[in-house]
């Protein structure tokens, strides 16, 4: 179970990691110019980003078990060089002390296998389109224990409070989800660095026509299949489009009703950490969450969800008719062979 300590030293570590993925996102332009590079901007910011995290935990906590998305053998390449320094640069915004050496260092604590039964997992930057876009992404971090999430700390930079504000413009504050298993979800700015700072949230009573969130990426959820289901449950509903877990938020806060991730291609299986910290968020506001079977989600096979195919999150009512229709949708979905619902 997350005690105080390990709860604080994940809000301190996610709210760091974002202030510094804003200042790269910042200079943007820079980097590609410098790099030449049009994908470093991202590189440089998932790099310092997983640095700092890893240094706070550790920091706080000791050694620590970690899984996060990067590792640091890319960067260590003469040719990178460049996008080394601007790493640094980055992360000493928040550890001045930090030098090529001690960010590459922490950057491999991020290497943990996934199979013991306790671990932390980490994407650095989640929704990479949506950072190179400057629109939505999130730093997301969990801690599991026995294959389910017990500690998530969502962080979106970009993400307005208001939900009248654009999705696709940054905002200047952010927002930060914390979700403790059996103790529901806390909120507040994106760079908060302690859990008292957080308010709780309490996921509003739906109302209107059913909204639901998806990505942006074509390539990631397949849209005509959120199309058809949205058609099949009828009430008129309309889509979200948002890059990353924030999608898990937006749906936690009441301002989507359900998250759909329908396959794209038969090889596919979802990473733990593009999961394990926004699924809490919305279970701790009374949401279920599944993947497209209806099965739950099982963090307790390594890296990847490998017994699960796709996501449906939505509160409980909603999320059995979402996994009806699915299933009696079936092959007409035209999901990849050997991917229809089960
Ligand atoms: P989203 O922002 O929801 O579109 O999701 C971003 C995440 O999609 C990235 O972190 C990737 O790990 C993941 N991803 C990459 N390829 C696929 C795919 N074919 N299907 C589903 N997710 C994918
Ligand atoms: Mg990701």
């Amino acid at each position: 179970m997350a005690d105080a300590r390990l709860i604080d030293a994940a809000v301190r570590a996610v709210g760091d990691a974002g202030r510094v993925c804003r200042f790269v996102q910042a200079g943007q332009e820079s980097i590609r110019a410098l790099t030449k590079d049009d994908r470093s901007p991202v590189t440089v910011a998932d790099f310092a980003s997983q640095a700092v995290v890893a240094h706070r935990l550790r920091e706080a906590l000791g050694p620590v078990r970690l899984l996060a998305e990067e590792n640091a053998d890319a960067l260590r390449a003469p040719e990178q060089a460049a996008a080394l320094e601007r790493v640094v640069e980055a992360v000493r915004i928040v550890w001045p002390e930090a030098d090529a050496g001690a960010v590459l260092e922490a950057i491999d604590t991020g290497n943990d296998d996934a199979t013991a039964p306790v671990f932390w997992t980490l994407d650095p930057i989640d929704g990479t389109k949506g950072f190179l876009r400057g629109e939505q992404y999130a730093v997301s971090l969990a801690l599991v224990e026995d294959g389910a999430p017990v500690l998530g700390v969502l962080g979106c930079p970009n993400l307005p409070a208001s939900f009248d504000a654009p999705l696709n413009r940054p905002d200047d504050a952010g927002r930060m989800y914390l979700a403790i298993a059996g103790e529901g979800v806390r909120q507040g700015g994106a760079h908060e660095t302690g859990a008292s700072a957080l308010e709780p949230l309490s996921r509003p009573a739906p109302d209107g026509a059913l909204r639901v969130a998806e990505s942006v990426e074509a390539a990631h959820s397949k849209h005509d299949a959120v199309t058809k289901v949205l058609d099949a449950v009828g009430g008129g509903a309309s889509s979200i489009r948002l890059d990353s877990q924030a999608k898990y938020a937006v749906v936690a806060r009441g301002q989507a009703d359900a998250y759909l991730r329908m396959p794209t291609r038969k090889g596919y299986i979802e990473r733990i950490w593009d999961h394990a910290a926004g699924s809490l968020v919305a279970t701790e506001t009374g949401c279920v969450v599944t993947d497209i079977a209806g099965r739950p989600l099982d963090f307790g096979r390594g890296a990847g969800l490998e017994g699960n195919r796709g996501i449906v999150c939505a509160e409980a009512s909603l999320h059995a008719r979402l996994i009806g229709a699915i299933r009696e949708l079936g092959d007409a979905l035209g999901l990849p062979e050997g991917l229809g619902p089960m």
